[in-house]
């Protein structure tokens, strides 16, 4: 097999990090393009509150066998909280899954650094894909620089991202364009002092809230009590455009009404809203693929919005190159 190919992997999210990573230990010569300052997407921000991805779980044993090695290496913990279930008729109850769940640290999202290592990523946002005469890729940044030529291209964006760039391969912009992804808002709350409650993390079912932690019960977190709360995608839908000062009342509200205590002040509050946190669907693609034109695309999205499903789909689109 010639590695005289040279792959551009558009997004630098856990897929496209997975997509690169593999292609760079086949040999590949691959450059991974990420439009943020900081590398990985839904995975949240280094050195703040995990307000996005929260925790994750293993199921493929590819992945069991990688966070093997990610926890041998210190990039991952487990996290064992004292898990409790919300809802208006019963209240809270302690939940008695015995599921494991990892963390990255001291932060969920220094995980995608661990994992890139060394190898740059360059910063550009792509918005143009153009097919040459000799069949070669050549990729437009937002400022007009043009980048390449490349042989092939994975795309490792949210699906309203990768279907703008796909025209060249009508048939998988078509399935790429149905993709739905629905939101989220994340609070993070900083307390002077710890919240009365056993709980350090709960789903909840009633009213505005999908989930509650305690970040300072992950491992390896600085002490302050700091608690996430996490709307459900519908509440974020109804209140997309309200303000993030309304959103911080009305999820500590639900907040207080959840734990049964009342809230004091916080003396730090952190907001975010996820236009695409997760898909609709949990669809079963594992990536999607013009192997003629060499294009590829991968993302949770296509494999079912958690974090094992983003490196599993990021893996396949590798192989898929690998294949060809
Ligand atoms: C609030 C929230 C809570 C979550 N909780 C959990 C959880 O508890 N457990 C779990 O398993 N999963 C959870 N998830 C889902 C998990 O975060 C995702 O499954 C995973 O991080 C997706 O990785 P990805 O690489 O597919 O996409 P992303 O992380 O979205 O990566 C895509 C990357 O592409 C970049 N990009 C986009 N357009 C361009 C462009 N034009 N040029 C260059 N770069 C571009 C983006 O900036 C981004 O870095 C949660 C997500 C959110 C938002």
């Amino acid at each position: 097999m010639s590695n005289t190919r040279k792959i551009a992997v558009i997004g630098a999210g856990l897929a496209g990090i997975s997509a690169a990573s593999a292609l760079v230990e086949a040999g590949v010569d691959v450059t991974l393009f990420e439009r943020d300052s900081a590398v990985g997407g839904r995975l949240g921000d280094v050195g703040k509150p995990d307000l996005g991805a929260q925790y994750f779980t293993v199921r493929h044993p590819a992945f069991r066998q990688a966070t093997r090695e990610w926890q041998q290496r210190g990039w991952i913990a487990e996290w064992s909280p004292r898990l409790y279930h919300y809802d208006h008729a019963h209240g809270l109850r302690a939940s008695a899954d015995d599921i494991q769940r990892l963390v990255g640290i001291p932060d969920m999202a220094t995980l995608a650094e661990h994992l890139l290592g060394s190898d740059p990523v360059c910063d550009s946002e792509i918005q143009q894909i153009q097919r040459t005469a000799d069949e070669h890729w050549l990729l437009q940044t937002a400022d007009g620089t043009q980048l390449g030529p490349f042989t092939g291209l994975v795309l490792a964006t949210a699906p309203a991202t990768a279907a703008l760039l796909l025209e060249a391969a009508p048939q998988v912009q078509q399935d790429v364009a149905r993709v739905r992804m629905r939101p989220c808002w994340s609070l993070a709350l900083r307390f002077a002092n710890p919240l009365g409650t056993v709980l350090d993390a709960c789903f909840v079912r009633d009213g505005p809230l999908d989930w509650l932690a305690r970040n300072n019960s992950k491992p390896q977190r600085p002490a302050d009590e700091l608690w996430v709360a996490q709307s459900t995608a519908s509440w974020a839908e109804e209140h997309q455009h309200a303000s993030p000062e309304l959103v911080a009342s009305a999820l500590q509200q639900a907040m207080a009404e959840v734990l049964g205590v009342p809230l004091p002040e916080a003396d730090q509050v952190q907001i975010r809203y996820w236009p695409q946190a997760r898909p609709a669907e949990e669809l079963k693609w594992g990536a999607l693929a013009a192997p003629k034109l060499g294009l590829y695309v991968c993302g949770d999205w296509c494999l079912g919005g958690r974090i094992e499903n983003a490196w599993l789909s990021g893996r396949q689109a590798a192989k898929a190159v690998l294949d060809k």
